[in-house]
């Protein structure tokens, strides 16, 4: 059964966990807060401003975001095609990688729950940003914990 956004989807190594659940005791989230506020709260800690960008650039076909660290800020770049509550996902998986201290994202471009065979190819790096994305969303939802998911 397809899972969407409001669980847990992606299978991580304990040490993977480890590692995701102390980059995200970096930034304290609280419901109601908006990406924008998670993207500031994250700025804060990596200690540079991060840009945001939607693109419908061809070259985005085949990935669904990634960012740059430059010496003066963050870009990140995620596809402006994609429904909104992807987007948003995308952009928390890019988040993701940002807190664990990754350099780069290497995720493919399907969804993550599309095909469950295809996560297996996903390396350790890609799963913690995954988890993280979901571990925010959650974290902001102000929904009950039943019926979490973007809307
Ligand atoms: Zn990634």
């Amino acid at each position: 059964m397809p899972r969407k956004y409001d669980n847990q989807p992606i299978r991580i190594s304990p040490q993977s966990r480890i590692r995701a659940e102390d980059a995200l005791s970096k930034i304290r989230l609280s419901p109601g807060m908006t990406a924008n506020d998670v993207v500031e709260t994250v700025a804060e800690v990596i200690g540079k401003p991060i840009v945001l960008e939607s693109t419908v650039d061809d070259r985005f076909k085949t990935t669904t975001g990634t960012f740059a660290i430059t010496l003066e800020f963050v870009f990140i770049v995620f596809r402006g095609i994609d429904p909104h509550s992807y987007q948003m996902h995308s952009l928390f998986h890019e988040l993701g990688h940002l807190l664990c201290g990754h350099t780069n994202c290497e995720r493919p471009a399907t969804a993550p729950d599309s095909d469950p065979t295809r996560q297996l190819l996903w390396n350790e790096a890609e799963r913690e940003a995954e988890f993280l994305a979901y571990k925010i969303a959650a974290l902001i939802s102000r929904k009950p914990r039943s019926s979490q998911a973007f809307g």
